[in-house]
């Protein structure tokens, strides 16, 4: 068995362990795969991308202390159908690190916290982003609202949004194609993770 095998071998084994653990009730069908990426290109040592469509999890690890490797998973496995590091992936992860210190992982638990925090932006920044009207600030927004108003209608969301973005909602739907696939599929991945909605909004 080469290198590159025995570490493929060691991403399975963290992978299918943290999902027992961490996520039972994700990937239920096990259709996910995590695969090793050699470093180097795109792939950032000690990195990790998630593939959605294909339900892959790309790993370049080269020799990591445990802790690292399952933040890295976890990391990985909380963009599965969330792209980008916003509230929603953030409720993920926090769920993910209080379930660590529940069964006692302290040190993973820490790790996960500090890694949120890595992506804590400033949140005038974020409003800039969204209210210039780049796309996937505005998608990004409507991942946000649901988490608050998870009730909230198509009709009245796209209202609202083309209100603060100066457009007619006619306009908004023609600009943001794809906000109404965004809509859904949050509304989705809701109802199949059930957030701890009410947790996360006290904390955040
Ligand atoms: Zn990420």
């Amino acid at each position: 068995m080469g290198a590159k095998d025995r570490l493929g071998q060691k991403h399975i084994e963290a992978f299918h362990e943290i999902k027992r653990l961490f996520f039972p009730r994700w990937d239920l069908r096990g259709q996910w795969r995590v695969r090793h990426q050699t470093p180097g290109g795109h792939a950032r040592l000690g990195g990790g991308r998630c593939y959605s469509e294909s339900k892959l999890i790309l790993l370049s690890e080269v020799s990591m202390e445990k802790e690292e490797l399952w933040c890295l998973i976890i990391h990985e496995i909380c963009h599965s159908s969330i792209s980008g590091h916003g509230k929603r992936w953030k409720a993920r992860m926090r769920k993910a690190a209080e379930r660590a210190k529940m069964l006692g992982f302290e040190r993973l638990g820490e790790k996960l916290l500090k890694n949120i925090d890595g992506y804590n932006a400033d949140w005038n920044e974020i409003k800039g982003d969204w209210i210039h009207g780049f796309p996937t600030a505005v998608y990004g927004k409507i991942e946000d609202i649901l988490l608050d108003c998870p009730d909230i209608t198509y009709t009245i969301l796209v209202k609202y949004l083309a209100r603060e973005l100066c457009l007619s909602p006619k306009e908004f739907r023609k600009k943001y194609k794809r906000a109404r696939k965004v809509f859904d599929d949050a509304k989705k991945e809701m109802t199949e993770w059930r957030h701890p909605i009410k947790n996360s909004l006290l904390k955040s």
